[in-house]
């Protein structure tokens, strides 16, 4: 626990243990005294969880060392990697790819046209499992072992950079995530740009009143779900004229 989150997460943790303790032992605690204790531990819970930037369970990168970070989830796309790479190539922007594992093994040469054109790749799981914040350690750390595998064969190297699946982090994705020198990269700007009812005008709205130094956007190369086409693809020209207007760099994470 390192952070103030971190601390209450487990000091409303007693709630549970003491109520049980209690009881066996007969004394009478007030019960919605020890029922709003649970039910502020478990709300923090699911805070901690859902964002990372929060690091309640361990530190992550919550903010872009230098200019803006554009960041890519679930690709690479066969279709819409290639449009947000020939987008960023035009302006002379770098951006950091969150790729699926069985993705990037599916189609390496997109991996490896991103990774020479001086953008950034990190790990988003080996396929991408919506119930990845619930996976026993052994679970996690097999997926690891995929990913590390194909980074390695495809880009010579294992992933630096980590986002999790649907961007939750549970102790033990920081943990099994840290033990291999993962850096857990969290956001600043979530345009929600995978949803159904996203268009490229109302993403751009949304990321361009987000955008400032160290900023980390996070938007999306491929589609999930019902949604065909992300619709941060179509903003993107719009975002990196924002950006130029505004002087600040779009830039690749380090890792
Ligand atoms: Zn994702």
């Amino acid at each position: 626990m390192t952070s103030p989150l971190g601390t209450a997460v487990w000091a409303t943790s007693v709630s549970g243990p003491l109520a049980l303790g209690a009881t066996l032992a007969g004394v009478q605690l007030p019960v919605l005294l020890l029922g709003s204790a649970l039910l502020v531990h478990v709300s923090l819970v699911a805070a901690a969880v859902a964002c990372p930037s929060l690091e309640a369970f361990g530190p992550a990168i919550k903010r872009a060392p230098r200019g803006v970070a554009l960041t890519f989830d679930d690709g690479p796309d066969p279709v819409h990697t290639p449009r947000v790479l020939d987008a960023l190539a035009a302006r002379g922007a770098k951006a950091t790819f969150f790729v699926v594992g069985e993705r990037l093994a599916a189609h390496p040469g997109l991996a490896r046209r991103i990774a020479a054109e001086g953008h950034a790749l990190g790990a988003h799981g080996w396929t991408h499992d919506p119930l990845y914040a619930l996976r026993s350690r052994a679970q996690l750390s097999a997926s690891m072992d995929l990913e590390d595998a194909a980074h390695v064969a495809i880009l010579g190297r294992p992933p630096r950079l980590f986002r999790p699946p649907i961007g939750v982090a549970s102790p033990p994705v920081v943990e099994v995530a840290r033990a291999r020198g993962r850096a857990l990269v969290a956001w600043t700007s979530r345009p929600r740009d995978g949803r159904a009812d996203a268009t490229a005008s109302t993403v751009a709205r949304r990321v361009s009143s987000t955008l400032r130094d160290g900023a980390i956007v996070l938007l999306h190369d491929a589609a999930m779900g019902r949604r065909a086409h992300p619709a941060g693809v179509d903003a993107l020209p719009t975002i990196l004229e924002e950006l130029a207007r505004r002087g600040l760099e779009p830039r690749a994470l380090e890792g």
